[in-house]
């Protein structure tokens, strides 16, 4: 079963007056009041009367959405909490509304033992104000040879198996994972990369790499290995999960594999929905990621992906890196951009408000789709439900970056440009794990 950790904390009693409650699962779009009490969702109605010790947070012209699900962050724990930790990684997420979040085991070392998984949980039991949850490595050190104990590891509540940062190159590998995983209920979660063809890649293979000179990472390297292991996971009958695609081509794949009932599930992440390789033109080691940004014709695909249901995730690839590891040639630059504070405000901005996705794939995308994909409860806005929520403020813009970052690292992909929603307050496990009520302006609307 996989294990969440949270720092304990006081439960919060808060009566949230007055916001427009939207949870899409739930079918719940009303404007009424919501009580949390004892951990909970105790109430949802009309002029709910505080009971004694409740604060009241006044909220008419917010808007309350059950807490947001991450499956795909790297908190650098163990081993690189000069990039990033339980305590900062996991602030950043409450500010963004998350109230749970999978770090991933790219670590130092790779999380590949139960010893690492249980010393990574036990920090973040100590340290997280969001519930945190850990995937176990795929192959002993990352290295591609060996598997883990995945028995062992899911015992001790790893929320699944990952080599992210690297694929899993052998095939033979893939296909033994998978008849291991299946068994224990867990996904494995890909980076879908044949190693061959991006040696030397540094920005997506095309008019702009050509025209700067660097060196080009084909889309098809993504593909062909989503190819393979649909495939693989259609002969096992065993459940993948595809981290952050990022061309047109691969999101066909999926969707062809779905109509055939293969299980898998597949994430989108904001900077590939909202940026394209034409950006890197600036050369900012900020708009270096793995995979690459690509076309606009890959960027329409990803949206149209999460319209069709091929993609069902909204994941940040939340990946922290020092300025010394940023500040350098593009070339020798880090890949990974951070994303959490971000993710939802510039989506709304970018996406929601010129109509090219409706909020409720939006919300399901980061709420229901990665808790289904990882067997996780789903953050609700119902009665008797943890209390997992936070109060939104969609319609105030700011921009990003301009007050600093809840995180230890500042290799956001965003800043500059203008978001749309500020989080003021997020319940995680019932307690409160962020708090900052911008209050807009007079007459502004
Ligand atoms: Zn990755
Ligand atoms: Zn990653």
């Amino acid at each position: 079963m996989t294990r969440l950790a949270l720092r304990p904390g006081d439960p919060a009693d808060l009566l949230i007056r007055g916001a427009r409650l939207f949870d899409p699962t739930e079918g719940l779009d009303v404007t009424a009041d919501l009580l949390v009490r004892g951990g909970e969702v105790a109430q949802i109605a009309d002029a709910i009367l505080p009971g004694d010790g409740v604060r009241v947070v006044e909220a008419r012209g917010c808007t309350v959405l059950p807490g947001l699900v991450d499956p795909h962050v790297h908190l650098r724990v163990p081993g690189q909490e000069y990039k990033e930790d339980c305590a900062t990684g996991s602030a950043a997420a409450a500010r963004g509304g998350y109230t749970t979040i999978l770090s991933m085991p790219n670590t130092d070392p790779a999380i590949d033992t139960g010893a690492t998984l249980e010393a990574a949980l036990e920090r973040a039991a100590a340290d997280a104000v969001v519930q945190v949850g850990f995937l176990a490595a795929l192959s002993v050190g990352r290295a591609g040879e060996q598997l883990v104990e995945m028995r062992d590891l899911a015992e001790r509540g790893a929320a699944g198996f990952t080599d992210d940062g690297s694929p899993v190159p052998s095939a033979r590998l893939m296909r033994r994972a998978l008849q291991y995983a299946r068994p224990l209920g867990l996904p494995l979660a890909l980076h879908e990369e044949e190693p061959s063809l991006t040696k030397g890649g540094h920005m997506h293979e095309g008019a702009v790499s050509a025209a700067l000179g660097i060196g080009g990472w084909p889309g098809l390297a993504e593909t062909l290995m989503v190819a393979r292991d649909v495939r693989l996971a259609e002969l096992e009958q065993a459940h993948i999960h595809l981290q952050h695609l990022s061309v047109r081509a691969s999101v066909e794949e999926v969707a062809r594999a779905r109509e055939r009932g293969v299980r898998v599930s597949a994430e989108a992440t904001p900077h590939h929905l909202v940026l394209t390789d034409d950006v890197v033109r600036s050369l900012d080691a900020n708009y270096k990621m793995n995979p690459p940004l690509a076309t606009e014709d890959d960027r329409r695909a990803l949206i149209e992906g999460l319209r069709s249901g091929a993609i069902d995730c909204i994941a940040t690839d939340h990946a922290p890196h020092a300025i010394h590891e940023k500040e350098v040639p593009f070339e020798e630059a880090a890949f990974g951009v951070t994303g959490l504070e971000t993710a939802l405000p510039v989506i709304m901005e970018e996406l929601v408000e010129p109509g090219h996705l409706p909020l409720d794939v939006v919300v399901r995308a980061m709420t229901e789709g990665p808790a289904a994909a990882f067997g996780l409860e789903r953050p609700a806005l119902r009665v008797g439900a943890p209390a997992n929520l936070a109060v939104w403020d969609l319609g105030l813009t700011w921009t990003a970056g301009e007050r600093g970052w809840a995180s230890r690292s500042a290799n956001s992909c965003f800043t500059g440009m203008r978001m749309r929603g500020a989080c003021q307050l997020t319940v995680a496990g019932g307690i409160v794990a962020h708090e900052d009520r911008v209050e807009r302006p007079v007459g502004v609307a």
